[in-house]
């Protein structure tokens, strides 16, 4: 199907038509389709736009990953099919970030086929393609991790997570980082630093911040982040715009934003 740059969804269209192919393809599972409509619908809620908030979390969560001696960002099927370019970018940018696939409905085919994308994007070297450890706490299927990975991080980025594995990292006394639109998920709720935003604006700015720590050679330092005041924010967020559009039409992102 052809889509017309004019149909105002036009972005969302082509975002759609990516995971559609993706999951022909056998990246992403139905779930994962389900997934980004919850997703979605939380972004129109925000304004399909970074909101200031996110993008003070996005600059601390910069810090943490620069500050970190093993950090790791974990990649399933939506976040590979949605943004293999933008994970490929922050392991060029940060030599110290493993990057480990990490799938809640894990069969080896899916693994090779979301390391086979994660390579042709430029990353080097894809951890967790055959798992060699399992994080204590969870189900059998959705413990497995790289020793070398997830693992043994000090922080952990993780894009679309469950909750689940999320309170088991952090148990471990690991710091997790958290991409989730949905400020009420379990994930966002347990994470200890939660970015409330959409996982290409935000790997995306999240690169622009490391890349400039890189380029000064910043000192490595991990400030602290008010976790609770970044969700009441998101929450906040939402709230005004919903009233606003009880009470007319709900204002819309601007073209070029
Ligand atoms: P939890 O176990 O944390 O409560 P969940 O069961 O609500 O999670 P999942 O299906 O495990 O949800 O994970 C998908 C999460 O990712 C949802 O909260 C959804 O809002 C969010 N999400 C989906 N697509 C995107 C996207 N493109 N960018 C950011 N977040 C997204």
């Amino acid at each position: 199907m052809r889509l017309s740059r004019r149909h105002p969804r036009y972005e969302s269209l082509i975002v759609r038509a990516g995971l559609a192919r993706a999951f022909r393809e056998g990246l992403v599972v139905p779930e994962g389709l389900i997934a980004q409509g919850r997703g979605e619908a939380f972004d129109y809620f925000l304004g399909e736009r970074t909101t200031a908030s996110a993008r003070r979390a996005e600059r601390i969560a910069a810090l943490w990953l620069w500050a970190a001696e093993r950090p790791v960002v974990s990649v399933n099927g939506n976040v590979v099919a949605l943004a293999a370019h933008e994970v490929a970018r922050l392991a060029r940018i940060h030599p110290r970030l493993g990057v480990e696939v990490n799938l809640f409905h894990r069969t080896p085919a899916r693994a090779r086929a979301v390391a086979r994308t994660l390579r042709s994007a430029g990353v080097r070297r894809v951890l967790g393609v055959r798992p060699t450890v399992r994080i204590p706490g969870l189900p059998s299927d959705r413990a497995t991790a790289d020793r070398e990975g997830i693992y043994r991080a000090d922080v952990c980025l993780v894009p679309l997570e469950d909750g689940d594995r999320t309170a088991a990292l952090r148990a471990r006394g690991q710091r997790v980082i958290s991409i989730d639109l949905n400020p009420l998920s379990r994930t966002s709720q347990t994470a200890d630093l939660p970015i409330v935003d959409e996982v290409r604006r935000a790997l995306r700015n999240i690169g622009d911040d490391l890349s400039t720590l890189v380029r000064r050679g910043s000192a490595r330092a991990m400030p602290p982040f008010d976790r609770h005041a970044a969700l009441a924010d998101a929450i906040r967020t939402m709230d005004r715009r919903l009233i606003r559009a009880a009470r007319g039409p709900m204002p819309r992102k601007r073209a070029g934003r």
